[in-house]
């Protein structure tokens, strides 16, 4: 085997890792022998000399080291090939006959960290945050094309992300014919066209796919307010369950016009259809009181960071206050959370605010979270990230 760059840990800062945590922070690394540069792999040691693992290393981020193996065994193709079909295989027989649309590798709950691959169809997206993955582009492509036969392969690093890694944003073709403005998929009978050169996270919210499913179950002949809709796939869904009116608000005027295109494609376009282009926070409060069946509430990340959470508080304070004002009788409130730094008790306790200030009774009557395509590894807990309840206000 190379020579490669030993990571020496602080005492006892092993022990997470021997429990199966993928992080070495930078503050757990008492020292590095060899030369690295961001991307390299390396050998993780704890203070005592026992081999804990080899990982990507980058020592211009917080997380030093993500750990991908823990045997002393070759990071080659066999190995990248074995884990993307692990995580593939089980996707295809899941989904098979439900969507042409899921993520096929979600980075360190597939123990691969840095490395996300989303399908569409025949078109493949790949996104990485680290240094490492993004090393290993090329290779990755040729695991793909050879294994799923793909139409075209696009990359879409331009992730947040990326940053705290020092690298830049990516984007563009990496194989095949360049690609039809938008590709059409299919989720659960439901149609849409999505836009993987310009659209938000690699084009679609593919991880609120059963939650849409869910939502399907109960619309039909309500009035629909859908907050924060992007390209209406919440509404669409809805209208397939048999909702009589919806309205969308959302502050991308381009999400607003495919979802409009997207009640056309569905053949839905004879119901009665509102879109607001606005802020929502403005848009809820400008609405009149008790004047909707079901609402949906699915707002970008609040809290994106720690620092932001006081704010991001007050920003569910908010919108929820306002859905409850908005919600008839008996109406029912489906919301969600993806900020990584809320947990479930932290907002199911902000809602409960919320619900306090407005006076309504309010009924928790199922909590929603991630789809399996987005699962995470129990000992990366830090992979789950939606949280989601189904209310009803009384
Ligand atoms: N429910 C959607 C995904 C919503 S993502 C789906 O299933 O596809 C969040 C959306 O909120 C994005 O489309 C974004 O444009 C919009 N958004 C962000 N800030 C907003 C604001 N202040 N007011 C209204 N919409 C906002």
């Amino acid at each position: 085997m190379r020579n490669l760059p030993k990571v020496i840990l602080k005492r006892g800062r092993e022990k997470p890792l021997l429990r199966g945590h993928p992080w070495v922070f930078s503050g757990a690394v008492e020292k590095i022998e060899g030369e690295v540069t961001p991307g390299d792999e390396g050998e993780v040691y704890s203070k005592e000399g026992e081999f804990i693992g080899i990982g990507h290393l980058n020592p211009h981020s917080q997380i030093l080291v993500r750990l991908l193996t823990r045997k002393k065994e070759v990071l080659g193709e066999d190995f990248f090939k074995e884990r993307i079909l692990k995580a593939v295989h089980f996707r295809e027989s899941w989904f098979k006959g439900k969507t042409n649309a899921y993520r096929m590798v979600n980075g360190e709950g597939d123990f691969l960290p840095g490395l996300m691959i989303d399908r569409y169809g025949d078109l493949l997206v790949l996104q990485c945050t680290t240094a490492g993955m993004d090393r290993l582009k090329g290779l990755i492509t040729k695991i793909l094309i050879e294994h799923f036969s793909p139409r075209t392969i696009y990359e879409r690093s331009d992730a947040p992300l990326r940053k705290e890694e020092g690298l830049k944003e990516s984007q563009g073709l990496l194989f095949g014919k360049e690609m039809n403005e938008l590709q059409e998929i299919e989720e659960y009978g439901s149609r849409f066209r999505v836009d993987v050169r310009g659209g938000q996270k690699t084009g679609f919210y593919l991880d609120q796919r059963e939650n849409r499913l869910f939502l399907r179950e109960f619309t039909k002949g309500k009035k629909i307010l859908d907050g924060f809709s992007y390209t209406g796939a919440f509404s669409i869904h809805a209208a397939r369950g048999g909702a009589r009116e919806l309205t969308l608000i959302d502050s991308s005027e381009d999400a607003l016009k495919r979802a409009k295109e997207h009640f056309e494609l569905n053949e839905l376009n004879h119901l009665p259809l509102q879109l607001i282009k606005g802020d929502a926070f403005e848009v809820l409060r400008g609405l009149e009181s008790s004047s909707y069946d079901i609402i949906v509430l699915d707002p970008p990340p609040f809290a994106k960071r720690k620092g932001e959470l006081l704010g991001a508080l007050r920003g569910y304070k908010e919108i929820h206050l306002q859905a409850f004002r908005l919600l008839r009788p008996d109406g029912l409130l489906l919301t969600f959370s993806c900020s990584h730094h809320i947990g479930w008790d932290l907002f199911q306790k902000v809602i409960f605010t919320s619900a306090c200030d407005s006076g309504r009774e309010v009924q928790l009557l199922a909590r929603r979270g991630q789809p399996i395509d987005h699962l995470f590894s129990l000992f990366h807990p830090e992979g789950e990230y939606l949280k989601g309840f189904l209310l009803r206000v009384l």
